[in-house]
């Protein structure tokens, strides 16, 4: 990319009075700051576990698991001395389930190679299991007030329209531009509260779809409001490719229990428990996919009693349809073969609660638990 081409790109920051822009941001934060459980002390604990927590999950979601996690392990200590399932139970329903178990790895380092504390410095934060440039950036910044620009997707937008940047953010050179913009942008010592400001500003004001600029208060430096061009700020890049999948899946009922196993570190969902099963091969109906996933997986014979419930559910690109079964031996009961998981075992419909599944699991799970026919077919098998 030439230096002619880049100039088309990216924007001149030669116009900006950086330091107004600054000023008028953390005027407007002081009194527009939410109150959140991780700002009250800037633990570099705290503010390490809610910055993985927020990385693609809103602050409303984040807040109830901060304080559970915070009551369950309070200290890398805690955390370090805690089972994987224990963390993917308390993590469940947030998604991204690798953060969970990034965290757990991360507080093994800490305590054995860091004395038990979370270090100030962008290397070693870098080398933590499930730390990249942005939360190493955020920690940084937020807990240590060091002048680290912390660039999320809040912070893109904002900026992207603050400049009128004519690139996607997605683009590197946006990526560049946009990091160096907002480290341009820290006052001196006031790291912490700007780049809160910043995130804030992205969370509350200046909205994806509809940016609230009469409230805004850098409207008057906005290069894309002042162009009428907020809304096509940053500019979207090629759409992701959305995949859409059917699924089957059976809760086997033998001896008034169900059958659950756990997933394999290297599956989609590593470590969570499931019931078995999979998606749809083509021409196959559920059905038929139940059975054919059941003899590959465990190598039993199964034979579905009935539906149990449909569930929807996305994650990253794709878009699920699941088909639950109720279902039984078919072939007389024989021990389950472990050919995809790791552990598997009965269980009562109470002990469900112990394990953690994936969203679409426990969706199955929450229907089941109030479905009449469940405690009948149990009753039965
Ligand atoms: Fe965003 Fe509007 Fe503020 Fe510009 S003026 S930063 S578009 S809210």
């Amino acid at each position: 990319m030439s230096r002619a081409d880049n100039a088309r790109h990216v924007p001149d920051m030669a116009g900006m009075d950086q330091r107004a822009v600054a000023e008028r941001l953390l005027d407007w934060f002081a009194s527009a700051r939410r109150d959140l459980p991780w700002r009250r002390t800037y633990d570099p604990y705290h503010v390490l576990v809610s910055e993985v927590m927020l990385q693609q999950t809103q602050m409303e979601r984040v807040v109830p698991y901060f304080l559970r996690w915070m009551d369950r392990f309070p200290d890398l200590e805690s955390l370090a001395r805690a089972s994987e399932d224990e963390v993917l139970r308390l993590w469940e329903g947030l998604g991204y389930y690798s953060r969970g178990r990034s965290l757990l790895a991360a507080a093994g380092v800490l305590v054995r190679e860091h004395g038990g504390a979370v270090p100030d410095d962008r290397e070693t934060l870098l080398t933590l299991p499930g730390v990249g440039p942005y939360t190493a950036g955020a920690v940084r910044s937020v807990a240590f007030n060091l002048p680290e620009p912390a660039v999320d997707a809040n912070v893109e937008r904002v900026l992207a329209r603050l400049t009128n940047l004519e690139l996607p953010a997605r683009d590197p050179r946006a990526k560049e531009f946009l990091r160096e913009t907002a480290r341009g942008l820290i006052p001196e010592g006031r790291a912490r509260d700007f780049n809160q400001a910043l995130m804030e500003l992205g969370a509350l004001v200046c909205l994806p779809r509809t940016p609230r600029c009469p409230e805004c208060p850098l409207a008057g430096f906005c290069v894309a409001r002042s162009l009428g061009v907020a809304e096509l700020r940053p500019l979207a890049g090629p759409p992701k490719e959305v995949v859409r999948l059917r699924m089957a899946s059976g809760l086997l009922l033998r001896d008034g229990r169900l059958y659950i196993q756990k997933r394999r570190p290297n599956d989609v969902w590593p470590g969570l428990w499931e019931f078995p099963g999979g998606v749809l091969e083509e021409g196959e109906s559920p059905e038929q996919a139940l059975a054919r996933e059941f003899r590959e997986e465990v190598e039993l014979d199964v034979r579905p009693l009935a539906p149990a419930v449909e569930v929807r559910y996305s994650y990253t690109r794709y878009r699920v349809t699941m088909h639950a079964f109720y279902c039984a031996d078919a072939g007389g009961p024989a021990a389950p073969r472990m050919n995809e998981a790791v552990d598997g075992r009965f269980v009562t419909p109470g002990e469900l609660s112990r394990y953690a599944f994936p969203a679409g699991h426990r969706r199955v799970i929450s229907f089941v638990l109030d479905d009449p026919r469940l405690k009948e077919f149990l009753a039965r098998s």
